[in-house]
């Protein structure tokens, strides 16, 4: 029998991630999954990143793991969401050629040592009193491990829908996985069900793009990995269409066809990630809903209409998909369909995510009721270096809500459960200033290197960065200007006499690094990443303490009472999602409100707020 100190089942986002990471810690790692070919598949929509989901791959990639560098290398066209808004909610996003991502995961995987991959469907768990301490295959082989990750995605007892017909698959073409399933019943943790949708795969070439519009990526690409400075796959555009009024009444006669809206899906779906079915009931004044035909990479014609998902038959998607301009003789290489799975209530994990109730036993990604290869790779990465800590007889490494995205999403899974599909905001971080895309190295690279979780190349790229930004920065804060320095370069600061440093100066609307090179040449050497990591880092200075406070007061305020009658629906600011939570479930002080599944740091300082003027 083999034996291992960190066994990682599934060879998904979180999978890789997990079984990476423990291998970087240095401990004897082997990844389980049903196929070699399935490491690394993209099951949805072939990109990563966005808002929120950027942030977790920047903070992955922080930690050396593989989903930035290989989704940089993947990448086909490079956005930056909400460009125009400040950097805290700024997510990088990029196209990704789907089998680069897959083939260069799978040669990272190969490639990583103290890593193994063995093929074979996971059937049970081998038991040591409550204690796991190795898995069974399907062949009735046994392979033994100190401790063990279980990524199974959504295999766990799934059910494939197209209108009406269902059939039992972990996603298009896998298998699902049932004898686990049942396995992981006997542990008593409380199961849940969900679902989640995919949109029919068209052929680009029986597209007529002509008159459509073209979405182009950024001229100057941001990239996820610290490490890449050049795109390396020839890039892109991706093509803009919508759909029309004929599209919704073909869906809306068809309505009752739909696996969702037939009554066939017991599982709950992404409210924020809905299909064109709900899109066509939900918004039914919207005249049209906006489609990106998205390539699916460089060697394929297979294009991914992104915003259309759906379980119609598929005789009905042929219909609705060609009423749609620019699609109107398309030939669909896919149908859509949903997908509904077992999920295991992440309240019954601890912070680390090991199982509370069972030691020795991980879980991470879509098995603890998320969706995104993003949120699952995040918890992969955490799983993979608990699961390798415990192995070596280490104490387990947390992530805090104020460190890391990685920690908001730990904290509101383990804490608060879910109710739906869990998916990444900014919104859900109360200190979203300070977790921003940008610094997400400055936050967690060092506790990586502390771990052991980082190769040479990250640590040597990082410490020359902190070098050089701490040199720049400590010049900038000794360096002082009084506002007549700061004119006679063309600046307009306030003419108090008072003299500024350089990084109070940066802090101002429309002052650059260049206007202080102006006035002090010695600033020329400074590199331009530098420079500009300092501008946002003076941009957001002024505003930490007002997040500190606002956080400190929501915390004071966790005894107050709401009363019964306390009217939401009258508060400007709270969203149509959050007031119909709020209202639905009335909670009775602010501690509880924070508890709730969904609810939000800015929710929070609100109800927080008004409660105060009533005071
Ligand atoms: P997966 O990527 O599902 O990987 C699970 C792995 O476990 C696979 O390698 C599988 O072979 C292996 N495995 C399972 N059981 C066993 C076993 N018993 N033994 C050995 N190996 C096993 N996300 C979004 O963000 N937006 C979307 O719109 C979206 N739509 C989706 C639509 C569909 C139809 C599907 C299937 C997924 C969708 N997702 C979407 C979710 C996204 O694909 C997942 O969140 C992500 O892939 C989860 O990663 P994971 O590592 O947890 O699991």
């Amino acid at each position: 029998m083999k034996h291992f100190d960190v066994l990682v089942v599934g060879g998904g986002h979180a999978g890789v991630e997990a079984a990476h990471a423990a291998a970087r810690m240095g401990v004897d790692t082997v990844l389980v999954t049903m196929s070699q070919n399935g490491i690394g598949v993209m099951s949805c929509n072939p990109a990563i990143g966005g808002l929120g989901k950027g942030h977790l791959v920047r903070e992955i990639d922080a930690l050396d793991g593989v989903m930035g560098r290989i989704a940089d290398k993947a990448g086909i066209q490079f956005r930056l969401l909400n460009r125009r808004k400040g950097p805290a909610v700024q997510g990088p996003r990029a196209q990704s050629d789907r089998q680069i991502y897959q083939n260069e995961m799978i040669k990272a995987t190969k490639g990583q040592e103290n890593l193994e991959v063995i093929v074979g469907e996971v059937v049970d768990l081998v038991m040591e009193g409550p204690r796991v301490r190795g898995v069974v295959l399907d062949d009735g082989s046994a392979i033994r491990a100190k401790s063990v990750v279980l990524t199974t995605g959504t295999f766990l007892r799934g059910i494939i829908h197209i209108g009406d017909v269902s059939y039992s698959a972990g996603r298009m073409g896998d298998r699902s996985s049932d004898r686990l399933a049942k396995r992981i019943d006997d542990f008593g943790f409380s199961l849940g069900r969900l679902k989640t949708g995919t949109p029919p795969r068209l052929d680009g070439e029986t597209i007529n793009w002509e008159g459509l519009e073209a979405q182009p990526g950024d001229e100057s690409p941001t990239f996820f990995s610290f490490l890449t400075n050049a795109t390396q796959a020839r890039q892109v555009s991706c093509g803009i269409t919508h759909t029309n009024a004929q599209t919704h009444e073909i869906i809306r006669n068809n309505l009752t066809k739909s696996s969702m809206y037939g009554g066939r899906i017991e599982g709950v779906g992404p409210r924020y990630c809905p299909s064109i079915e709900d899109k066509v009931v939900r918004f039914a004044d919207k005249e049209s809903h906006l489609i990106f035909l998205e390539p699916e990479g460089l060697s394929t014609t297979t294009i991914y209409p992104n915003g259309i998902s759906t379980s119609l038959p598929e005789n009905v998607q042929i219909e609705y998909v060609r009423s749609i301009v620019g699609l109107e003789d398309v030939k669909i290489v896919q149908p859509g369909y949903a997908i509904e799975y077992d999920y295991v209530d992440p309240r019954a994990l601890n912070s680390s995510l090991s199982a509370s109730s069972v030691p020795g036993l991980y879980l991470a990604g879509q098995i603890n009721g998320t969706t995104g290869y993003e949120e699952a790779a995040a918890q992969g990465i955490v799983a993979g270096l608990n699961a390798a800590l415990e192995a070596q007889g280490k104490d387990s490494i947390q992530f805090s809500r104020a460190d890391s995205y990685i920690g908001v999403m730990i904290d509101d899974l383990t804490t608060r459960g879910v109710t739906e599909p869990y998916r990444m905001f900014t919104s859900r971080a109360e200190f979203r200033l300070s977790l921003r895309a940008d610094n997400a190295d400055q936050r967690l690279t060092g506790v990586g290197i502390d771990l052991g979780c980082v190769g040479q190349e990250r640590q040597a790229s990082y410490r020359s960065k902190i070098e050089k930004l701490e040199k720049a920065r400590g010049n900038l804060e000794y360096q002082t200007f009084t506002p007549k320095e700061a004119a006679r370069v063309g600046l307009k600061i306030n003419e108090d006499g008072e003299r500024r440093t350089g990084m109070q100066l940066l802090a101002f609307p429309g002052v650059s690094f260049s206007d202080l090179q102006k006035m002090d040449p010695s600033l020329e050497a400074v590199e331009i990443e530098t420079q500009k990591q300092l501008e946002k880092e003076a941009v957001y200075a002024n505003y930490l303490d007002r997040q500190k406070r606002e956080i400190e007061l929501v915390h004071k305020d966790e005894a107050q009472v709401i009363p019964g009658d306390f009217e939401y629906d009258d508060m400007d600011g709270l969203s149509n999602e959050m007031k119909t939570k709020l209202n639905a479930s009335r909670p009775r002080t602010i501690a509880q409100m924070a508890r709730i599944e969904g609810v939000t740091p800015a929710a929070l300082t609100l109800v927080s707020i008004k409660l105060r003027q009533f005071k």
